[in-house]
């Protein structure tokens, strides 16, 4: 597995594997890996002939007084991890390398950053957007993989690959979640035992509103009543948003009629977590 810490030699290695017809699959994340980012890497191995991780926690997309600076990170787990993933390179560039002195671009997706993480962190979508698309031309990936866990993000990559024309596929892969529900995260770390028990409450609502749209309840008032109601018994527990959006526009939708995503972020202590479940009508299923 290589190492690869310049843009330069991130866009030749590529060029390389692309002269030999092979196919790239691409999983950008923060590091601090867990089983979640294990799966989206099983499923560009399956896409694609050659992984590339990039690790890197990029700063524009962190607001001032956001937990950039004690974001976890341990590179030498998350090599050990990857390799044993089968991933082939490792994007591990430096904030400078990214963001060298004069930079001044930014790429923003309009409507679809409007609500959601878009409201509670401004400037966030804006530095993920950026990044993303800086990574796609160093790394030059055939196909790049999501979590479903970032369900927002992901719909604004798809947009800005759409918008731009850029030559590559999207997939998202589905949320994996502990044995109590609650979705891996590397900010799981900084839970204390007692919020970690708690934040379990955020796949428990979940659950209740999927249970309570089976049975046929389709205002979203009510399904978000009864999921800050479950999360408010909670006393570490501090609500940020409980919403029912579009699954396509991330607009609020006051039935549930159409695909639709039931997306929370919630505070126990410091800690923002957040965590959503697609709905479907016509099929009936959830994700
Ligand atoms: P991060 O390192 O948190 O920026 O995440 C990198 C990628 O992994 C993003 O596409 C996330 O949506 C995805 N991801 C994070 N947690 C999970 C999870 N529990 N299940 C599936 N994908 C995840």
């Amino acid at each position: 597995m290589k190492i690869i810490r310049t843009v330069g030699e991130m866009q030749g290695a590529s060029e390389q594997d692309r002269m030999q017809g092979l196919r790239i699959g691409f999983v950008p994340t923060m590091g601090f890996l867990h089983e979640g980012h294990l799966s989206l890497v099983r499923i560009a191995r399956s896409l694609s002939d050659r992984v590339v991780l990039s690790i890197y926690v990029n700063p524009t997309q962190f607001s001032p007084g956001e937990d950039l600076s004690r974001y976890p990170r341990d590179f030498e787990r998350d090599e050990a991890l990857a390799a044993d993933a089968g991933v082939d390179a490792i994007f591990h560039p430096s904030d400078s390398e990214m963001y060298p002195e004069g930079f001044r671009t930014s790429v923003r997706v309009r409507e679809i950053t409007e609500h959601l993480c878009g409201s509670s962190r401004p400037g966030h979508f804006e530095g993920v957007a950026t990044v993303c698309l800086k990574l796609f031309h160093a790394v030059k990936p055939h196909v790049a993989v999501f979590g479903q866990k970032d369900a927002q993000q992901a719909a604004v990559i798809r947009r800005m690959v759409k918008d731009l024309d850029l030559d590559l596929e999207i997939v998202t892969g589905p949320i994996v979640r502990e044995p109590d529900g609650l979705a891996m995260s590397s900010r799981n770390a900084y839970l204390s035992p007692v919020e970690r028990k708690q934040a379990a409450v955020l796949h428990e609502s979940l659950k209740t509103a999927e249970g309570l749209i089976r049975k046929g309840e389709m205002s979203a008032e009510v399904i978000k009543g009864r999921i800050q109601d479950m999360i408010a018994g909670k006393s570490s527990a501090r609500i940020d948003y409980v919403e029912v959006v579009d699954a396509e526009s991330f607009k609020p939708v006051s039935r549930l009629d159409s695909p639709a995503v039931i997306a929370l972020a919630v505070f126990f202590g410091k800690t923002r977590l957040i965590d959503n479940m697609l709905w479907r009508p016509v099929t009936g299923t959830s994700r």
